[in-house]
């Protein structure tokens, strides 16, 4: 079994009051295990695939064999964007952030607050499951995506150095049908020092 579910980079609770901890066991231990457990039952057949990485997989869906290409997309897609996202939280999180990436944000929004609206907007705007993404251009200049189920820029060749799981699964128990009050919650949890490395990256 090429794949593992990665631990949590912090305790279940640990993203309270934001994100409380059933919701995080939930999509944790079950959602993101699932997606581990079926991408791995996909390759089982194909041990030439195993020994690739997931970005390689990800990265030229077209040369899978057909059998098993959506499999790896949704469950591929599901794992990587998954193991990126708990990453992108933090309980030390707090404020806004610096640097060249605040620099870029102003540049491609006009400021933090226009960006956290265009985002806020597109998370929104996604109709049914999918995730809301902050990617980074070759030339270092940011554009704000979005994604259907758990399709990922990455499999389009791009950078992503910020994104928001806008599944149900991932706010439902706390705020329902309000996605919005995920989101307006989300941005104090945000770990910008990691969207900074990203960036930087
Ligand atoms: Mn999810």
């Amino acid at each position: 079994m090429p794949f593992v579910l990665p631990p949590l980079p912090y305790d279940y609770a640990a993203l309270e009051p934001q994100l409380d901890a059933a919701t995080m066991r939930f999509h944790h231990d079950n959602h993101h295990n699932t997606y581990v457990t079926n991408l791995n039952n996909a390759l089982a057949n194909y041990p030439d695939l195993q020994s690739l990485s997931l970005e390689a997989l990800l990265g030229d869906l077209e040369a899978l064999p057909e059998a098993i290409r959506t499999a790896v997309r949704n469950n591929g897609g599901g794992h990587w964007n998954h193991s990126l996202f708990w990453e992108l939280m933090t309980p030390d999180a707090g404020g806004a952030p610096t640097g060249p990436l605040a620099e870029a944000l102003n540049t491609a929004f006009g400021s933090f607050a226009d960006f956290q609206e265009k985002f806020k907007a597109a998370a929104l705007g996604r109709f049914g499951s999918g995730w809301v993404w902050l990617v980074a251009n070759p030339d270092k200049s940011l554009t704000i995506t979005s994604t259907p189920n758990q399709d990922s820029p990455l499999m389009e060749g791009k950078q992503v150095i910020l994104g928001l799981d806008v599944w149900e699964h991932a706010y439902y128990l706390k705020y329902q049908f309000k996605r919005a009050g995920y989101v307006d919650a989300w941005w104090h949890i945000v770990n910008w020092a990691k969207v900074a490395a990203l960036y930087a990256a």
